[in-house]
């Protein structure tokens, strides 16, 4: 019945219930309890979009977005009733790129290797998250507040993303920042205005659309701060057992604007990524216990001068703080981080050639909290007799070093469900001791989210008091936050 009746509003083209189709969507990497939709709807517009957020109002149908192809990993896009599954990844174009303003315009659907070919063309990149899957959808990243490795680019938590056009759950459309008026896009654009202000004449409607995995609204594009692509790069390493040594001088690096890829990895998530055909088991053996890249970068003017006036700074930092710089650790080249960390990954995803199972905790913390909290990660692995050969650890300095994003990857054999049942009861005992400890889960997926909100009641009436303003039947990804 419901599928004749979004058949009858979109086409048949856009509509599926076959089981194959709705076993797509009923399952991912995370502990999210399986549940099939009851059909899946693939619009190629907004006016489509908004037809169907329009009938689920209606029906008082549950409706998931998803923009992501798979594999899929924080179950935010498992549904948790039933219900219709928004697939987004049909609308995929990109519908502007503007050079001198470094802005792009992009859909749903449109990925990260499609962006990056794209604006290469025009000499300029997006600020990309550290070697993504090359199926996820760049406004998924943004709209999960995914950090990206160049902090000096990093002004906000929101950044790249600056203004959005939304569906909200009441079937209205919405233009966030300066996208919001006066007039249409293109009489904006006809004016030389391009979407770049992210804070408008109203509220920050931003605010509520990001990490809220799809409950507040459908975002049908999006704009996004690119930069410069740079004519030279210098990239460095820098290795040792010492974290807090390391991250000061990833601090300096940072503060002082020298370099723009920055970020720390544990020898398991550096064997990972940029092992390669090596024995990933043996590398990460020989491997130092931290290793720290950066890359220097030349622009459009003066590149040369740039990178040597940068190289001179900082030989002086790592030298006062006793970190010896290479361009090459255990036979991995720094070229070869800057070319895989900054690409989608190849396939299959670099998190899951583990054992084909990951189960990731991220959240930010500050500067001085980071080398603890590693602690208390460590000793929850060690009580659980987790491996720590098959804890994952990365460390991005975000926000122009103002707080850090730490993400601990349990990986672990997928196949195997006494394994998967003991990287379930680790990754809840350690969010738990973490938590406790000052970790902040600014992205509360899943079996998190309860945790989240149980210990902070004012925030989780006012976003329920906002839900009901956005979505008041409850429609959008319901079940998921906290509503
Ligand atoms: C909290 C905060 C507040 C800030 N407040 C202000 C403020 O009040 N006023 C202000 O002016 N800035 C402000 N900034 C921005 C900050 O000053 C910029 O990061 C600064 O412009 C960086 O300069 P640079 O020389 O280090 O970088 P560069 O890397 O040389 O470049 C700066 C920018 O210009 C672009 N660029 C470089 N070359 C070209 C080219 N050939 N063509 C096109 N684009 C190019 C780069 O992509 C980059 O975005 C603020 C930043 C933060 C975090």
């Amino acid at each position: 019945m419901e599928t004749e009746k979004l058949v009858e509003l979109l086409g048949a083209e856009h509509v599926s219930d076959a089981p194959d189709a709705l076993a797509d969507y009923a399952k991912d990497h995370s502990f999210a309890p399986v549940r099939e939709p009851w059909s899946v709807v693939r619009p190629h517009s907004l006016e489509q979009v908004q037809e169907v957020i329009k009938y689920a109002a209606a029906a008082k149908t549950p409706l998931v977005p998803v923009s992501s192809g798979p594999p899929r990993f924080r179950g935010d896009t498992v549904p948790s009733y039933g219900g219709i599954m928004l697939d987004m990844s049909g609308m995929n174009r990109i519908r502007m790129i503007d050079r001198k303003d470094r802005v792009a315009m992009i859909e749903p659907g449109v990925r990260f290797g499609q962006l990056q070919d794209a604006l290469r063309a025009e000499g300029l990149r997006l600020p990309m998250p550290l070697c993504p899957r090359s199926t996820k959808s760049v406004v998924g990243s943004c709209l999960e507040r995914e950090p990206h490795i160049m902090p000096r680019y990093h002004l906000d938590h929101s950044d790249p993303l600056l203004c959005n056009e939304v569906v909200f759950g009441t079937g209205d459309i919405f233009r966030t920042g300066e996208a919001g008026g006066p007039g249409s896009i293109e009489e904006q654009q006809a004016a030389g205005r391009r979407q770049k202000i992210a804070m408008g004449i109203q509220m920050n409607v931003n605010r509520i659309l990001q990490g809220s995995q799809g409950a507040f609204g459908v975002v049908t594009w999006s704009t996004v701060r690119c930069e410069v692509l740079p004519k030279r790069q210098k990239p460095f390493l820098a290795a040792g057992a010492d974290l807090p040594k390391l991250m000061d001088l990833a601090y300096w690096l940072v503060r002082l604007r020298l370099g723009d890829e920055i970020f720390i990895l544990n020898n398991v998530n550096f064997a990972l990524l940029f092992g390669g055909d090596r024995n990933i088991r043996q590398l990460q053996e020989t491997l130092p216990r931290w290793i720290l890249f950066f890359c220097l970068s030349g622009l459009e003017y003066f590149p040369e001068e740039r990178i040597e006036q940068q190289e001179k700074d900082m030989a002086e930092i790592a030298k006062n703080l006793g970190v010896p710089i290479a361009e090459s650790v255990c036979g991995i080249s720094a070229r070869e981080v800057l070319s895989i960390a900054t690409a989608p990954s190849h396939e299959p995803y670099w998190k899951l050639e583990w054992g084909g199972g990951c189960q990731d905790l991220p959240f930010i913390c500050s500067f001085e909290q980071a080398p603890a909290l590693v602690q208390v990660m460590r000793d929850a692995a060690a009580a659980d007799n987790f491996p720590l050969d098959d804890l994952g650890i990365y460390i991005q300095p975000v926000c122009q070093g103002h707080g850090h994003h730490v993400e601990f990857s349990l990986f672990h054999e997928a196949g195997n469900q006494r394994k998967r049942e003991k990287t379930k009861a680790l990754y809840l005992s350690a969010a738990r001791a973490l938590m406790e400890s000052g970790a902040f889960f600014s992205r509360p997926y899943d079996l998190l989210a309860d945790m989240v909100f149980n210990r902070d009641a004012a925030s989780r009436d006012a976003l329920r008091k906002l839900k009901n303003i956005f979505d008041p039947h409850n429609i959008l990804n319901p079940g998921k936050l906290c509503f």
